[in-house]
């Protein structure tokens, strides 16, 4: 039995995002329209059950790491629950949660209880007003209070996801960096993508963060990095301090051909390229009592098709969903 997922392209995939829901708390304005509510019913939902079965067939497979997301996976009821059955799983070395944090104070404990490891937060900005107005009305203080959980709760590293949007928060990219200077957090800077026509609209404060990397030089002194986890980001240390600053370069720099990653719906859909439409339904199978030698082999075919590269910039206006009903 071949225990390896191979694309066709040679690359191993060994990383599972897993969202656990499309809802989400707030309205960020790259991701989801405001007064946005079309979501799914929870009835669609892969239940608890039906993920830790899905999961045990990718770990059987070779898949190692597995991201929880969403929409805001926190809005999930029990994901404490969910996240202690999937840390037990023979196989599975890293489970981790990307949040936007505003409810994180509530959860951080049990999250870290049931086996999470380590922590993405998305903040765009440290201003109250602003990151109102980013998120649709989100509150910078609830933000704050779950990274204050975090770091209590023990969570190593916690890493700061921004997008770097022009004209509304690229002048708050040094602050930032001060911030995470002071608060031993790591800093991900990210350029936004056209996913969904949210994603699209923002495109027009697209950044080439290689510009921003010059920017910030001309300020602090970047020296080059590595950082655990696998992930596209390059990194680099500020000197003198233990900050690493990594840089998420989808649009100027692809990193496609290292992708070793596919992601799971809250619906079960598997989708093979986070740019891509190529996608595969698990639901219908595990509703229908699938074992695991049926879902291991949808996995494998579904590897199969993975594209080899995105088309962000060829072909923009291609991935109409938006990035909460994928799983960021
Ligand atoms: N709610 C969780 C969070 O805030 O991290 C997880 C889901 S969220 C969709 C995951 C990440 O996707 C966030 O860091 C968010 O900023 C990012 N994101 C959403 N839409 C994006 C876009 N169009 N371009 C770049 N990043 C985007």
């Amino acid at each position: 039995m071949d225990t390896h997922l191979i694309d066709p392209f040679g690359r191993v995939i060994e990383y599972l995002r897993l969202s656990v829901t499309d809802r989400c708390d707030l309205r960020c304005q790259y991701c989801l329209p405001a007064g946005f509510r079309d979501f799914e019913e929870p009835s669609e939902w892969l239940s608890f059950d039906e993920m830790e079965q899905l999961v045990r067939a990718f770990t059987e497979l070779g898949v190692r790491r597995v991201r929880l997301t969403g929409g805001e996976p926190l809005t999930r009821r029990g994901l404490p629950d969910l996240a202690r059955r999937l840390s037990a799983l023979p196989g599975l070395e890293d489970l981790s949660l990307s949040t936007n944090a505003v409810q994180l104070a509530r959860e951080a404990v049990a999250l870290r209880q049931a086996g999470v490891s380590r922590l993405n937060v998305s903040l765009d900005s440290l201003r109250p007003e602003r990151f109102a107005s980013i998120t649709g009305g989100g509150k910078l203080e609830r933000v704050r209070a779950g990274l204050d959980a975090a770091r209590a709760a023990g969570f190593t590293p916690i890493k700061i996801n921004m997008v770097v949007l022009g004209g509304i928060n690229d002048d708050e990219i040094g602050d930032m960096v001060r911030f995470c200077i002071v608060h031993d957090f790591t800093l991900r800077l990210i350029e936004t993508m056209p996913i969904g026509d949210t994603g699209r609209a923002a495109s027009r404060s697209y950044v080439d963060l290689q510009s921003v990397r010059r920017r910030l030089e001309a300020e602090f002194d970047l020296l080059p990095a590595t950082m655990a986890g696998g992930g596209p980001a390059r990194y680099f240390r500020v000197a003198g301090t233990e900050l690493r600053i990594g840089f998420i370069t989808p649009i100027s720099q692809h990193f496609c051909d290292t992708c070793n990653r596919v992601r799971l719906t809250a619906d079960g859909a598997l989708y093979l390229c986070l740019g891509q439409e190529e996608k595969v339904e698990f639901r219908p199978l595990l509703r229908a009592g699938a074992d695991s030698e049926t879902l291991k082999a949808a996995i494998r075919a579904a590897v199969a098709r993975k594209p080899e590269r995105h088309e962000f910039q060829e072909v923009p206006a291609r991935v109409v969903r938006f990035m909460a009903q994928t799983g960021g």
